[in-house]
């Protein structure tokens, strides 16, 4: 740019909208000033405003990109005949296919305004799609050793090679087990040393029996493969306590059947959760307590998760449902906390708060009825978003 002259930068961006909002709520009579993409003022302003909510962009906590073909293909509605209908419906796919599912979900994500996803990557096409849409994030790439025709040395090393590759698109990339059944007790103990981490963890009530009683679904289907159990625990969460994985940097994916003991270890142990209500309520999962956990000081963020048990990509849709699943426990969390869940301020990943000096990603959002989250969360569709930076 310097070639051209000072002339020729970008003068600042002067904003000034019905509302910002702020991480307390939507507050009216500023004006924000944005200089090469950085927030470098904000400040009372009396004239007449814009009829526009401008907000911090979306982080989607957990995101299965590739899954996006399979919206309303999968008939069952209970989790394990899903995850079973689903790895059958994985085998039918052509590369090609998985390559414009995946681009069609980043598009889909940068609609509902969302600028940054954790993503788990089981195939290929997260990394381009997420690259070429302009997503910030990290990919995990998965690892999955159970009942693989390679033992799990060299289905750890076929990964690694698989990881150099998404790096090669996108530098951000890790890799990650799946869940706490899919994945050998050493591979997982030897995983416990990346950063960040990210896991499925008590989706269903199914971990808990497996890990508690050596019963239920999960059991049964290691005792039909004669697959060794990992040693009894009292939960999941303790399961990966055992094993050195709980730490600062590890996400823990669903947290849908978690106790007291559960959330003191992952509070302690500085791990964030990522809510996924829509996929939870299709899937007959238990309800997640997000108002323990955020009361416990755990880091929370929301997570799309796939179009294959979550439906249409869709951030406000996602923050409805977080708020009806918590007031149906008599627990509720407030709009507020939501809209902190949804711009990952409280998410423990990427924050995208309105503060100066904040290279924050912004959204216009059309006006709602009223001046309040509630409201604003009620009303706006990915329809309702205008990228703004
Ligand atoms: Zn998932």
């Amino acid at each position: 740019m310097a070639r051209f002259g000072p002339c020729l930068e970008r003068p600042p961006l002067i904003l000034r909208p019905a509302a910002v909002a702020l991480p307390h709520g939507l507050q009216a009579g500023l004006e924000v000033e944005v200089a090469d993409g950085v927030i470098a003022a904000i400040r009372p302003f009396t004239g007449s405003a814009e009829p526009y909510i401008l907000s911090g962009s979306f982080v989607n906590a957990h995101s299965h990109l590739e899954y996006y073909g399979f919206k309303d293909k999968i008939s069952s509605s209970e989790y394990w005949p899903w995850i079973r209908e689903l790895t059958a419906l994985k085998l039918t796919q052509e590369p090609a296919q998985i390559t414009s599912d995946c681009l069609e979900a980043a598009r889909a994500n940068w609609q509902t305004g969302v600028r940054f996803i954790a993503e788990h990557s089981d195939r290929h096409g997260a990394a381009e799609a997420m690259a070429h849409v302009g997503l910030d994030g990290v990919i995990f790439q998965e690892v999955i050793t159970i009942l693989e025709s390679q033992a799990p040395v060299e289905k750890l090393a076929r990964i690694r090679a698989k990881l150099a590759e998404t790096r090669r698109i996108f530098p951000n990339a890790v890799l990650a087990p799946h869940a706490t059944y899919t994945v050998d007790p050493e591979t997982l103990r030897s995983l416990a040393t990346e950063s960040p981490l990210s896991i499925h963890v008590a989706e269903t009530t199914y971990e808990r029996e497996f890990f508690a009683d050596a019963s239920g679904p999960i059991q049964e289907f290691y005792d039909r493969f004669s697959l060794p159990h990992p040693g009894r625990h009292r939960s999941a969460v303790a399961f990966l306590a055992s094993l050195g994985m709980l730490k600062p940097g590890t996400q823990i994916v669903h947290a849908c059947d978690v106790d007291a003991e559960d959330m003191a270890l992952l509070a302690s142990a500085g791990c964030s959760v990522a809510h996924c209500p829509r996929s939870n309520i299709r899937l007959g999962c238990p309800d997640a307590p997000v108002r323990e956990m955020l009361d416990a000081g755990i880091a929370v963020g929301l997570g799309l998760d796939s179009a294959a048990s979550s439906g249409e990509i869709d951030m406000f849709d996602e923050m409805r449902a977080a708020l009806t699943v918590s007031r149906k426990r008599g627990k509720p969390i407030s709009a507020e906390e939501v809209w902190r869940m949804a711009t990952g301020i409280s998410s423990g990943l990427a924050s995208y708060e309105i503060k100066e000096a904040a290279r924050t990603p912004l959204l216009k959002i059309d006006l709602p009825s009223k001046l309040t989250f509630e409201a604003l969360i009620e009303e706006s569709t990915p329809q309702s978003v205008h990228p703004l930076t």
